[in-house]
């Protein structure tokens, strides 16, 4: 092939690719191309130079879009999560909210003396887990110095240890009462100076367990120098109130 020609073609096969140069040269550089394997394989390569940029243009664009589906989805999976963190948290505090009274039969409970603390009373619980612990105290007997307490009690269950803390609890022991005398909040009397008019202490010396009024009473322990006094009070009571109390060694 003249290579001449061959250069005159190479030099217009830009204007070729672009499609701007004359008719005349047009049909020029296709015959010669059909003969030319040399100037053909020019044109092919300045083809793909010219078809690259574009290509890696649409990679981008691609990966673009890649990302961008990548991040919705990221922000659905994020918005997905708190909504269920948001519904599980609504959810446990309804289970842990709605409680009911444990019966005495089911929360297992004793009360025992502590090996190191004499003074200190147990509750040792075997039964059903329970949510909260609700207490009440009632006069037994006042002198000058105190006030001789019994402490009612009951357990209750919710929703959440019904279903997530189903197994028994096994000697475990959640709260204990003293035998001491505890200094009284209510039952000391503040002058408007501050000067305290009457300091009386309270002295637990018996703890009962009820699940609800009018259920029968337990008697879980009594300190012994009450014994006669609190056994007294129970046969008055189941006597005259028609109230059941289950006395402690029943
Ligand atoms: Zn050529």
């Amino acid at each position: 092939m003249d290579k001449l020609e061959c250069k005159i073609v190479k030099d217009l096969l830009p204007l070729y690719i672009d499609g701007v140069c004359s008719e005349e040269s047009r049909r020029m550089i296709e015959e010669h191309l059909a003969q030319c394997a040399d100037c053909e394989k020019t044109l092919r390569q300045m083809q793909t130079q010219v078809e690259k940029p574009q290509q890696q243009d649409e990679g981008k664009g691609a990966l673009q879009k890649i990302k961008r589906k990548l991040r919705k989805r990221y922000l659905i999976v994020i918005a997905a999560a708190v909504v269920l963190i948001g519904l599980w948290t609504g959810l446990s505090v309804f289970m842990q909210m709605a409680e009911t009274p444990i019966s005495y039969e089911d929360i297992k409970v004793s009360v025992v003396q502590d090996k190191k603390i004499p003074t200190q009373y147990n509750m040792v619980f075997n039964g059903q887990s329970y949510a909260g612990w609700y207490g009440e105290s009632e006069l037994v007997k006042e002198d000058d110095k105190y006030q001789y307490e019994a402490e009612i009690v009951h357990c209750t269950s919710s929703l959440w240890t019904r279903i997530f803390e189903r197994k028994p609890m096994k000697n475990e022991v959640s709260f204990s009462y003293s035998s001491d005398p505890q200094d009284s909040v209510y039952g000391t009397v503040t002058d408007v100076d501050g000067t305290k008019k009457s300091t009386k202490s309270i002295r637990t010396v018996a703890v009962y367990y009820q699940a609800t009024p009018g259920s029968p009473r337990y008697l879980l322990w009594v300190s012994d120098d009450f014994k006669k006094l609190v056994y007294q009070q129970i046969d008055d009571l189941n006597a005259v109130a028609g109230e059941k109390i289950i006395k402690a060694d029943q």
